[in-house]
């Protein structure tokens, strides 16, 4: 395992990959690695069978980001780097988002869901319930004991450019923007929790009624965003927010084995919103004026982790990484500044995972 030292004080947005291990199958079918984590927050892409030599790479083979995860790295160790450090966000009245992006099996839901169950391990919990655990640490220290905050949960997901209430028989609801922009999603369930418990138990109710689809080599391919909300209220009035997504998987449309044409709505609309994604953060990183957060349902549902003063975003992107066949590297010319690095991973992301 690689050897980190404490999470940096956070920008506004910190982009990470993590590598997952390889699977039994394809061990068996003997897929190959490309992909090599050699230090702190870069990764490394070589060709199938090559020896990774260290010290003769081409800079065209080097990606950088925030942090880089190797397939050693536990769902603690990943939480420990990339959405903790926003959990103090929504105590201090902001809006915090963690996306897990990557294709079908590139262990997202590992990511986030984890095994959620009370008794897992922290290594194996997902980022929903160590975040969860967090919420109610600081909700118990004085400082915060003070505030007088309530939390809730939300949990709906977004199939096809629409809204489902996974708390709530999967209703399908509304999103209205005020004259203020702010984004409602009208009559969404906010379920009041007093425990990590409470939250784990919702998860496991939303979790089960998701949209997935037959069509991709895993059969469980999960084909909406799923968005869970903690939010923190302090009597009627909204203090802060954390939004951990797990997106649908990237895959693009010629990965689809499938002509049938709800497949290829799906795979469209899915490909429209992921690239919304992208155009927001890119203007995040910018710290641009304009966020064209209108582009999709997804990051219209998600504008108030876009705008605002404490708005922190964090995204891991999974690597499925293991090729037997073509590939490419996308470039990565020397001198770009950070943001640059990041359009470009999720560029590269959009390519190959
Ligand atoms: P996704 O949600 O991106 O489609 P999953 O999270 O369902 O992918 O992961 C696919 C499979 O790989 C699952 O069986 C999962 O348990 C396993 N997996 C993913 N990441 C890891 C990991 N870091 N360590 C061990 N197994 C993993
Ligand atoms: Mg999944």
């Amino acid at each position: 395992p690689l050897s980190l030292t404490d999470p940096v004080e956070l920008h506004r947005i910190c982009v990470c990959v993590r590598k997952r291990p390889l699977n039994k199958k394809e061990v068996t079918r003997k897929e190959i690695d490309v992909v090599t984590v050699p230090g702190k927050g870069v990764l490394l892409f070589h060709e199938p069978k090559q020896k990774v030599d260290l010290t003769k790479y081409l800079d065209n083979q080097l990606f950088h980001f925030d942090y880089s995860f190797d397939e050693s790295s536990t769902n603690d160790l990943v939480y420990r780097f990339t959405a903790k450090p926003l959990v103090k966000t929504i105590f201090e009245g902001g809006r915090a988002t963690c996306f897990a992006y990557g294709q079908t099996g590139s262990g997202k839901t590992h990511t986030m869901g984890g095994d959620f169950s009370g008794k897992a391990q922290d290594s194996s919990k997902g980022v929903y319930s160590l975040a969860a655990h967090d919420v109610f640490n600081l909700l118990q220290q004085r400082r915060y004991a003070d505030m007088d905050l309530s939390p809730y949960v939300t949990f709906f997901e977004i199939y096809n450019g629409k809204v489902f209430d996974l708390l709530n028989k999967k209703t399908k609801l509304r999103v209205l923007e005020d004259e203020g922009q702010q984004v409602q999603v009208v009559g969404l369930q906010e379920v009041p929790v007093s425990s990590v418990d409470d939250v784990i138990r919702l998860i496991e109710k939303g979790s089960a009624c998701r949209t997935s689809g037959q069509t991709f080599a895993n059969t469980n391919s999960s084909r909406s965003h799923a968005v869970l909300q903690v939010i923190l209220r302090h009597g009627k009035q909204l203090h802060g927010k954390f939004s951990l997504v797990d997106l649908a998987g990237n895959e693009r449309g010629t990965d689809v084995s499938s002509n049938d044409r709800k497949t290829m709505v799906e795979t469209a609309e899915i490909n429209r919103s992921l690239l919304a994604l992208k155009e927001c953060i890119r203007s995040l990183g910018q710290n641009s004026e304009h966020i064209p957060f209108r582009m999709s349902k997804l990051t219209q549902v998600l504008r108030d982790s876009f705008i605002g003063e404490n708005s922190r975003t964090c995204m891991v992107i999974g690597l499925g990484c293991y090729s037997p066949g073509p590939w490419e590297i996308a470039m990565i010319s020397p001198g770009m500044n950070s943001c640059d690095y990041t359009l470009n991973t999720l560029r590269y992301a959009d390519r190959y995972m």
